[in-house]
């Protein structure tokens, strides 16, 4: 049986957010800028056309900035998590098998029925998705999911096509793998693409018709797998992925269904831990974090619900994550549902070094930050957990992040509401 697999990717996802409670920002260069609005960590369109490059410190560009009257905002997390979940569901709602992939993008197997017309199914969802939602996405239709990435990119890049590519009827599938670099291709990372260029291997096209033996010989099972991948054999199914750097994901389905919070939360408390070791590991801090939980998508009244906790302060705090973790889960969750899988996602990773907090950079705020937490662990342990919550014991004052240009939490704060005047 043939498989079609389509990758839905919201265009400049961040910025599409900004733009749709602000009618005003669809014809400007916008950009969204990290945490205490330190660097640009995402650029649409024009922003991008202006040759504002990825991770730009604001300072850097603010000539930029007053010239082309670039509107800044400062990151809201709890925004794009908000929307990232509504974009998901609407996806999930097309077809029982999706692989929310990252916060803006999912992989979404194409049904049987609409094989011999995926582009116009294609089409239905991106236009459910953007009335709903108001975010554009592009969709790549391929028969694997190593393609269907390809395919999204030249959704994503030509406009002819109106947002939609099935790379698996196109008559310039060819061309297209032939100048397709070969370290765009989904998995190869810096290391393996110098070695294919030693190679002479330069395109996903030269990679797929590469001699298999010497491409496991260096890369191993990987290797091959995206050899067959290129091949328009599937080899990764849904879920089997490995997430990419931007993001850390710690998700595993349960071994049993699980019901109750209690369970629920130690669950994801042990994922935070771990997804809290990763960024340590890498020499990252997260600036935000999502926490999801489903049921089983085979069962009928399937449920997946997210929620998005933006630190005051990049992280990765194992304290800080839990916690916030384990309340997140709270606010989520249903009794009743069965759950199948819960996770972690970690967003917004920078550099540690980059930290621009303010107080707990410095000794004397890691000093206390750890006291306070001795302390409120002490109270919880007696009083019961959250009888001190770490807004509640005045750490907001010194928390307070600097987002100048935060925009409204409009759909998940009520006292932040759009406003329509007529
Ligand atoms: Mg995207």
């Amino acid at each position: 049986m043939r498989t079609l697999i389509a990758l839905a990717d919201a265009n400049s996802f961040y910025c599409s957010c900004e733009s749709v409670f602000k009618p005003n920002l669809w014809n400007k260069p916008v950009i969204v800028a990290s945490n205490n609005d330190g660097c640009a960590v995402a650029r649409n369109g024009l922003a991008k056309a202006l040759g504002i490059p990825m991770g730009a410190p604001l300072f850097k560009i603010r000539d930029l900035i007053e010239k082309h009257n670039v509107q800044v905002y400062s990151s809201n997390y709890v925004l794009y998590g908000d929307l990232s979940n509504r974009v998901m569901a609407v996806l999930g709602s097309m077809t029982p098998e999706q692989e929310v992939y990252s916060i803006d993008e999912s992989f979404i197997k194409i049904p049987e029925f609409a094989h011999d017309s995926a582009t116009d199914y294609a089409r239905r969802i991106r236009a459910k998705v953007v009335q709903w939602t108001g975010i554009p996405v592009s969709i790549g239709i391929a028969s694997s999911k190593t393609l269907s990435k390809v395919a999204s990119h030249v959704a994503k890049k030509q406009e002819q096509y109106g947002g939609v590519f099935d790379l698996s009827t196109a008559n310039n599938a060819e061309d297209i793998l032939a100048t397709f670099p070969v370290k765009d291709i989904w998995g190869i990372g810096r290391q393996y693409n110098k070695w294919l260029l030693s190679q002479e291997i330069e395109t996903a096209k030269d990679l797929r018709d590469a001699n298999e033996r010497i491409i496991r010989e260096k890369m191993g099972v990987v290797g091959v797998r995206i050899l067959y991948e290129l091949r328009g054999i599937s080899c990764l199914p849904l879920e089997m992925t490995t997430k990419p750097k931007q993001e850390i994901c710690v998700s595993r389905s349960f071994g049993q269904r699980i019901t109750g919070l209690v369970a629920l939360q130690e669950a994801v408390a042990a994922y935070a831990t771990r997804a809290a070791e990763k960024l340590r590991e890498e020499g990252q801090v997260a600036e935000a974090m999502i926490i999801f939980a489903r049921t089983s998508p085979f069962k009928s009244e399937y449920f997946r619900q997210s929620v998005t906790v933006q630190f005051p302060i990049a992280t990765h705090y194992t304290p800080t994550i839990v916690e916030s973790a384990r309340k997140a889960m709270a606010s989520i969750y249903e009794p009743g549902r069965e759950f199948q899988k819960a996770g972690v996602l970690m967003v917004g990773l920078c550099p540690e070094t980059t930290i621009q907090g303010h107080l707990w950079e410095k000794d004397e705020g890691w000093e206390k930050r750890q006291r306070l937490m001795s302390i409120m662990d002490e109270v919880n342990g007696r009083f019961g957990p959250g009888t001190i919550e770490i807004a509640a014991s005045g750490g907001r004052q010194i928390w307070r992040m600097q987002s100048k240009w935060r925009s409204p939490r409009y759909t998940t704060c009520w006292a932040e509401l759009p406003v329509v005047s007529c």
